[in-house]
């Protein structure tokens, strides 16, 4: 008897794979056309220097409009892309997208500092990263400074020399390099040093425990001394109060990322955003905003 039951629970755990390879390939269908049709978008969220609350920077967030299941964030369909082998395409609507955001903000007279773009690992290891930003920023005529990338410490797993060698081509254009994420890979201090970035973005949950944690605040602060050491531009992500944006001012982060400022937005409640956000104003402000 308990024979017969592994073989039936071998069968179901059968099915339930074929149901989870099958939801895959048709989650890869639609991926494809969603490409095809136009479905991605992008969301900004802005980032806020908080000597004086001046939206100097925005981060590009990819968003697909799901023809039955509504706005979906890219938790949902990222990793997806990237096992089915599409991120490469999509990456590069990003970049497109993004730089035509960037040139269309330019005429209308909001001109950011940067706009960052996330990039996966595999676009670098593709190799064609370098061609595909220099012919987009050509396209739109969006000069390298306005251009942002962030990369996760990942980037190391492959090949990391070439993908090194590419951010420092880029990097020498005038394109920024982002170390997103950080805190939660594994880079020893020694591999950070010779990482060709430019910013590097503390992880949300490190921003978290602030303000009840002591232990959380020691590491942040470690971080912040680590930047500064690294001669880093510092970006935290994730502050939800003002208690971690007052915390994290006064560590010296020059910029602050997260829903207590704004939610990602799209380009036109974007536009609408007051040019400065004070740390001390109250959120309720602009949330009116909010998509
Ligand atoms: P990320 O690059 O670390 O982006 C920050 C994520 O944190 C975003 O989630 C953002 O909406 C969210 N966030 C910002 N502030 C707060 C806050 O105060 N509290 C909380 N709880 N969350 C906050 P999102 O848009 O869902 O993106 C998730 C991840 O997907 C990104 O993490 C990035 O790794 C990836 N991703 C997004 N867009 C792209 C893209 O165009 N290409 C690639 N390859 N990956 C992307
Ligand atoms: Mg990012
Ligand atoms: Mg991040
Ligand atoms: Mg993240």
């Amino acid at each position: 008897a308990a024979k017969t039951g592994g073989r039936g629970q071998h069968k179901v755990f059968h099915r339930l794979l074929d149901i989870a390879a099958r939801e895959r390939v048709l989650l890869l269908a639609q991926l494809r056309q969603a490409l095809v049709r136009n479905e991605f978008l992008l969301h900004y969220q802005p980032r806020v220097r908080p000597v004086d609350g001046a939206i100097d920077s925005a981060e590009a967030l990819i968003r697909w409009q799901h023809p039955e299941h509504g706005l979906l964030n890219p938790g949902a369909f990222i990793e997806a892309a990237e096992a089915g082998g599409l991120i490469d395409e999509i990456g590069l609507w990003v970049l497109d997208a993004a730089c035509a955001q960037i040139a269309a903000w330019r005429r209308q007279g909001l001109a950011l500092g940067r706009v960052s773009v996330n990039v996966s690992p595999r676009q670098l290891a593709s190799g064609e990263l370098v061609a595909q930003v220099r012919d987009t920023l050509a396209r739109h005529q969006v000069p390298p400074q306005a251009l942002e990338l962030e990369v996760t410490e990942s980037l190391l797993v492959g090949d990391a020399r070439a993908a090194c060698a590419q951010l420092g081509e880029l990097r020498s254009w005038g394109v920024t390099v982002a170390l997103d994420d950080f805190g939660t890979g594994y880079s020893s201090m020694a591999t950070l040093r010779q990482l060709p970035i430019d910013v590097m973005k503390i992880d949300r949950a490190f921003v978290t425990d602030l303000g009840h944690d002591p232990g959380a605040m020691a590491i942040a602060s470690a971080i912040v001394a680590m930047a500064r050491s690294l001669r880093l531009h510092l970006v935290a992500e994730g502050i939800e109060t003002p208690a971690q944006a007052a915390i994290l001012r006064d560590m010296g982060c020059d910029e602050l990322q997260g829903f207590f400022y704004s939610r990602p937005l799209p380009p036109e409640a974007f536009h609408l955003l007051p040019r400065h956000l004070v740390p001390e104003a109250s959120p309720s402000q602009w949330a009116g905003l909010a998509p």
